[in-house]
């Protein structure tokens, strides 16, 4: 079964289409990246299925249930978690207390105020630190942690609060190498029982974790398929090397995707 359908999805903001009758299923357990050249709509698309923007036109069906007209807390309640692009931990919370605080507000905010965290909580939270690597680092102020442990903390606040589809735009933009491939994996991890929707620039991660890439470009789907079949696609390397000199990481990508 899908977990997502949406079909001809169009987003209007005063007549300029950032979204124009895209078309993309989801299937259940899917782990999807979507790329495309800035300005190609890939946040507006997250926007609309969180319920930020509205479409004028359209289907956004999620598991069956139709997400129009819904607000943002209605479609999170739903199942749908997102991680925006920069990370929005608590500083001087430590590490365990912020996933503590995402899974339980999610449950119940009081049993938080009030202290009481279940023996089934605690398994949940050591879980978590074990799923994004950040056990020795449990009882660290956030502030402390790198960037890229900052973004695992937050993919794993994202988690603690049982979303069924996440949403996950740019995780490893600025982030090094080594963290990059840390995030990749934790993914790859999380795939195993989550959906999941990334978005993302940088092309060796998208390597790394990539099995189903859909290319938007003008708001639309401009191909779909391995990340084989989408680096060969004459579409999509015109798309890529004709914005070259003006979006240098795009630029990047392309160089990266041709070797040359
Ligand atoms: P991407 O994330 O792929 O870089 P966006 O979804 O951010 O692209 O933007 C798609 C297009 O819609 C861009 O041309 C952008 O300028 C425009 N856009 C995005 N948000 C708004 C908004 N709130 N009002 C007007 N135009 C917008
Ligand atoms: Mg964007």
């Amino acid at each position: 079964m899908n977990i997502l359908e949406i079909e001809n999805l169009t987003v209007s903001f005063d007549g300029f289409k950032a979204i124009n009758q895209l078309n993309l299923s989801l299937e259940t357990g899917e782990l999807r990246v979507i790329i495309g050249p800035n300005g190609a709509g890939k946040t507006t698309f997250l926007d609309t299925i969180t319920g930020k923007v509205q479409p004028i036109e359209g289907q956004l069906l999620f598991k069956g249930r139709s997400l129009k007209g819904l607000s943002e807390y209605q479609i999170s309640r739903l199942g749908i978690g997102r991680k925006f692009q920069t990370p929005r931990v608590y500083l001087n919370l430590t590490v365990r207390d912020n996933l503590d605080l995402a899974h339980n507000r999610h449950k119940n905010v009081f049993s938080t105020l009030f202290g009481r965290v279940s023996v089934s909580d605690k398994r949940t939270v050591a879980g978590l630190l074990e799923t994004i690597g950040l056990v020795t680092k449990a009882d660290f102020p956030a502030q402390l942690l790198s960037h890229g442990e900052k973004q695992r903390l937050e993919i794993g606040m994202l988690v603690a609060q049982s979303p069924d589809l996440l949403l996950v735009d740019e995780p490893v933009a600025g982030l090094t190498d080594e963290e990059t491939k840390n995030v990749s994996e934790l993914l790859l991890a999380l795939s195993e029982s989550h959906s999941i929707i990334v978005i993302e620039h940088d092309m060796e991660f998208v390597r790394q974790i990539a099995r189903q890439v859909t290319v938007l470009h003008q708001g639309s789907v401009l191909c779909e398929g391995s990340m084989e079949e989408i680096q060969n696609d004459p579409r999509v390397i015109e798309v890529y090397l004709g914005q070259e000199p003006s979006i240098p990481e795009i630029k990047d990508a392309g160089t990266n995707w041709m070797g040359i």
